[in-house]
């Protein structure tokens, strides 16, 4: 091929309009990566390899020492599942769209409180995770709602992978 035909090529990727969408997949907790250690009590001991409530003592269900552990995020991780899922097969194109659409049938569904707080968090500030300079993945985002999952005894993740796309033309 010369030049020309792969320019011919290329071209229509080069002018579309840039979209910024984020993809939310679910990712096994035993994939997710440690948080770090914090200066809230909850999250001091969040380094050592505590994994679920079954393995403390000291914890019950659902603490209430923060808001990261004042509610149900696996019952919050499924309606966003759901939502998202609903949202997206309408077509939608672009992040801040699907987040409003998203947080509307939410709201339409009788959602508000904690809950829709929690629901927010997911879809606008997702949780996100990176490889560093040495490809280990990190927390790059959301460790304490990750943190107060893992304490829930949540098995899967919801995490958002931002990518800008060229709209097709
Ligand atoms: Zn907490």
């Amino acid at each position: 091929m010369d030049e020309e035909q792969q320019r011919d090529q290329l071209e229509p990727e080069q002018t579309g309009r840039l979209i910024y969408w984020v993809q939310y997949v679910l990712v096994p907790m035993g994939q997710v990566p440690r948080e770090v250690p914090w200066h809230e009590d909850c999250m001091r001991d969040a380094a050592v390899g505590v994994t679920s409530p079954g393995e403390r003592s000291d914890v019950a269900g659902v603490r209430r020492c923060c808001w990261y552990h004042s509610g149900d995020w696996d019952a919050v991780t499924r309606t966003a599942v759901r939502l998202i899922a609903q949202v997206e097969a309408t077509g939608v194109e672009e992040n801040y769209q699907l987040c409003q659409q998203v947080l509307d049938a939410a709201r339409a569904d009788g959602m508000s409180g904690w809950p829709l707080q929690a629901l927010r968090s997911l879809v606008k500030d997702p949780i996100l995770i990176r490889k560093d300079a040495k490809l280990r993945s990190v927390i790059d985002g959301g460790q304490h709602r990750i943190r107060a999952m893992r304490d829930a005894g949540l098995t899967e993740v919801l995490v958002g992978n931002p990518r800008w796309r060229r709209e097709d033309l």
